[in-house]
C-alpha cells in the first residue's frame, strides 16, 4: 500500500469511528423526533451529561467496562458495535474505490445504510428525511459525474448505460417500480404488507449509487431475508415468524453489490457464454 493510500484509509477509519458515534445519536433520537445536535450526549438511565473523555468511540466503552460513570447502569454493546461497523465500512470504501472523492461517497452511502439498518430494527420504519438525504446526495453525485466526467456515482459502472445521470434514474425507477409492483400484488394476495413503502423509497434512494444494479439489491435482499426468516422460524418452537424488517437485508445487499456486483455479473456473463 503506498503512503498516501495508507494515510487516506487511516483517516477514513478514524472519521468512520467518529461518525459511528454520531450514528448512535441519530439512531436513538431521529425516530423520536428529537434533535441530534442538542443536548449533548446523556446517559439514557440517569440523564447525566457524558463527559468528553467518556465519549471516545469504543475506547471509553472499554475503559468504563460498559457501565455509566455516574449511575453504573450498563451501556449497550450496540454503541461500540455501530462505531466499529462504521469505521470498517469507511475503511472498506477506500479499499474498494481507492483514494479520492468516490471513496467518500461510498463511505457516506454505507454509513447511511448502517443508520437505516438499526433504525429499522428498532422501529420497523425507515424515516423519510434520512432516506431522502441519502438519495439526494447520490443524485447530486450522479449529476456532478455527468457534468464533470469524474466517476463519482453510480459506484458501479456497467458500460451499458454510459451516462451516469441516466444510470441513476434507470436504477431508481426500475427498482422502486418493481418493488412497488411486488408490494402491491403481495398485499392483494395475502391481505397484508410484506414489502413496505419504506422499502420502495429506500430502493429509489439506492438507485443513484448503484444504477441498474439496484434491481439486484431487491433480489439479493429478498434471498438474504428469506434465509434469515427460514433459519429463525425453524429455531422457534411455536414456528411463527415475528415481523421482520426488510430494510437491513436491502442495506446489506446494497453494500455487497457496491463491492462485488460488477465482478459477479461479469463472472456470470462469462459462465453463460460458455454454455
Ligand atoms: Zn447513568
Amino acid at each position: 500500500m503506498p503512503d498516501s493510500e495508507y494515510l487516506f484509509s487511516l483517516a477514513m477509519f478514524v472519521l468512520g469511528l467518529a461518525l459511528g458515534s454520531f450514528a448512535n445519536v441519530v439512531i436513538s433520537r431521529v425516530p423520536e423526533g428529537r434533535s441530534f445536535v442538542r443536548p449533548g450526549s446523556i446517559c439514557p438511565h440517569c440523564a447525566s451529561p457524558i463527559r468528553w473523555r467518556d465519549n471516545i468511540p469504543v475506547i471509553s466503552w472499554l475503559i468504563l467496562r460498559a457501565k455509566c460513570r455516574d449511575c453504573a447502569s450498563p451501556i449497550s454493546w450496540r454503541y461500540p458495535l455501530v462505531e466499529v461497523a462504521s469505521a470498517l465500512l469507511w475503511f472498506i470504501a477506500v479499499l474498494a474505490f481507492g483514494v479520492g472523492i468516490q471513496a467518500v461517497i461510498a463511505g457516506f452511502f454505507f454509513w447511511m445504510l448502517l443508520i437505516l439498518t438499526f433504525i429499522d430494527i428498532d422501529t420497523m420504519r425507515l424515516p423519510n428525511p434520512i432516506v431522502a438525504v441519502m438519495g439526494a446526495v447520490g443524485m447530486i453525485a450522479a449529476v456532478a459525474s455527468q457534468l464533470t466526467g469524474l466517476g463519482l456515482a453510480p459506484l458501479t459502472t456497467t458500460g451499458v448505460i454510459a451516462s451516469p445521470f441516466a444510470a441513476a434514474i434507470v436504477g431508481s425507477v426500475t427498482a422502486a417500480g418493481l418493488s412497488w409492483g411486488i408490494a402491491a400484488s403481495y398485499e392483494r394476495m395475502r391481505g397484508q404488507a410484506g414489502l413496505g413503502m419504506g422499502d420502495v423509497k429506500l430502493l429509489a434512494a439506492i438507485g443513484p449509487f448503484l444504477g441498474p444494479y439496484t434491481v439486484g439489491v431487491l433480489f439479493v435482499g429478498s434471498i438474504l431475508g428469506a434465509l434469515f426468516v427460514s433459519m429463525n422460524v425453524s429455531s422457534r418452537k411455536d414456528g411463527a415468524g415475528a415481523k421482520v424488517p426488510f430494510g437491513p437485508f436491502l442495506a446489506g445487499a446494497a453494500v455487497l453489490i457496491a463491492l462485488f456486483g460488477p465482478e459477479v455479473l461479469s463472472w456470470y456473463l462469462d459462465l453463460v457464454k460458455l454454455t
